[in-house]
């Protein structure tokens, strides 16, 4: 079987059948090696039942020039789809492997030497069912749909056309033997067909597994600012917003807090860029370890920061910036640079009636300029 085939069979079944498809040369190779492959198998499984044939004539069941015949003409359409599929036709197709045709020429040499052997029918029965349920992985819904209808005209014509009995040779140990043998082929064939379904089934769910994780991912690096790890500005600006109408909603206070490092541009220039960088990090992760999950943390631009608060009244808020105020003034900072000390300013503003969210920003801000006219380091409420 085609190993090398996509994960999903019916990923050309996607594609609209029979239109044309423009393809890389590469992609052309490898469609070419997967025909390749299928008709090697096709040729194989009509040598198989060949031999099958060849045993019942041995039996005496059937002539002996049934089994050479049914080989020959099995192995000779293989031959010219090979031609096809060489010569690069089918490439003209989205269904490259040609599915519909080959199932069809397929049943229909089947059909034809179910009656012309009837005595040993149930060969080409069995055989029927594994082309159309084969055909079947490589098909569309409407290609599987008119495969089957076709097995389904081809059996009627066979019931309604021919009063021989159709025969499962069983008389002789030969014959049991070849009997035996095409039921087990069928069951592999089956076997083979279940396990390359929950194979596929498997392939799917895991690749559905990762596809969410990775949007996920996505959907979480959209978020997040890229140094800090804290909310970017416009999805703060988003939280924001969500927590002023569920607070309002709610009945509850909301509190917000805008934070600005102090002298920052100071610690750039003296103790480097990089250093600042690691002080940014440093700082988010200190915010982080010290507020309750419910508190949203975000980067307002540069070394400004907003946290939004919601549920905390004036004077818990003013009292969470003070006690981060004080852990970050507090932090061995000499340990990124020497002599390095990282402080901070805030305005701490708390929703009014039907504010704004520009609004409370901008009291916040007046707040923060408070704080830093006041010689920083401190935290300023409205
Ligand atoms: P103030 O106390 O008045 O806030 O003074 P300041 O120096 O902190 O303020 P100012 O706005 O003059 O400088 C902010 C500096 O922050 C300037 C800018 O280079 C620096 N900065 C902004 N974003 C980053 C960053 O991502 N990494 C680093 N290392 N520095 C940054
Ligand atoms: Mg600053
Ligand atoms: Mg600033």
């Amino acid at each position: 079987m085609d190993t090398t085939a996509p994960p999903y069979p019916n990923a050309n079944a996607a594609e609209a059948d029979g239109s044309r498809a423009p393809q890389a040369p590469d992609l052309r190779t490898r469609r070419a090696g997967r025909r390749r492959q299928m008709l090697a198998m096709v040729a194989g499984c009509y040598v198989i039942d060949a031999v099958i044939l060849f045993i019942y004539a041995q039996a005496g069941t059937v002539p002996s020039t049934i089994a050479p015949s049914y080989a020959a003409i099995g192995v000779l359409t293989v031959a010219l789809w090979t031609v096809l599929s060489e010569s690069g036709f089918n490439d003209r197709f989205l269904d490259h492997y040609l599915v519909v045709p080959q199932s069809i020429v397929s049943m229909m040499m089947t059909v034809a030497f179910c009656y012309i052997a009837p005595e040993v029918s149930i060969v080409f029965l069995c055989t029927l069912y594994l082309v159309v349920a084969f055909g079947s992985l490589r098909a569309t819904p409407r290609q599987s749909a008119i495969c089957w209808t076709f097995l389904a005209l081809g059996l009627a014509g066979l019931f309604l056309l021919t009063d021989k009995p159709l025969g499962m040779p069983t008389g002789s140990g030969l014959e049991r033997l070849a009997t035996l043998l095409v039921f087990l082929l069928t069951i592999a064939g089956c076997m083979f067909l279940g396990i390359f379904s929950s194979g596929l089934r498997e392939t799917l769910y895991q690749r559905g597994q990762k596809l969410q994780e990775a949007y996920r991912r996505i959907e979480e690096l959209a978020e997040l600012d890229e140094l800090t790890g804290a909310l970017n500005r416009r999805s703060i600006m988003h939280v924001l917003d969500k927590e002023m109408a569920r607070c309002r909603q709610a009945g509850k206070p909301c509190s917000i807090v805008l934070l600005d490092l102090d002298w920052f541009k100071r610690i750039n220039d003296t103790h480097g860029h990089p250093t600042g960088d690691e002080v940014l990090r440093t700082f988010a992760i200190t915010m982080f370890a010290n507020i309750r999950s419910s508190d949203h943390f975000g980067r307002y631009g540069g070394e400004e920061f907003l946290l939004v608060l919601p549920g905390a009244p004036a004077e818990p808020a003013a009292r969470l910036a003070e006690r981060l105020r004080q852990i970050v003034a507090d932090l061995d900072w000499s340990a990124f640079s020497a002599g390095l000390q990282v402080t901070f300013s805030a305005g701490v503003a708390t929703l009014r009636g039907d504010e704004t969210a520009d609004s409370l920003l901008a009291r916040a801000d007046h707040a923060l300029y408070g704080s830093k006219a006041n010689g920083r380091n401190r935290v300023t409420g409205t």
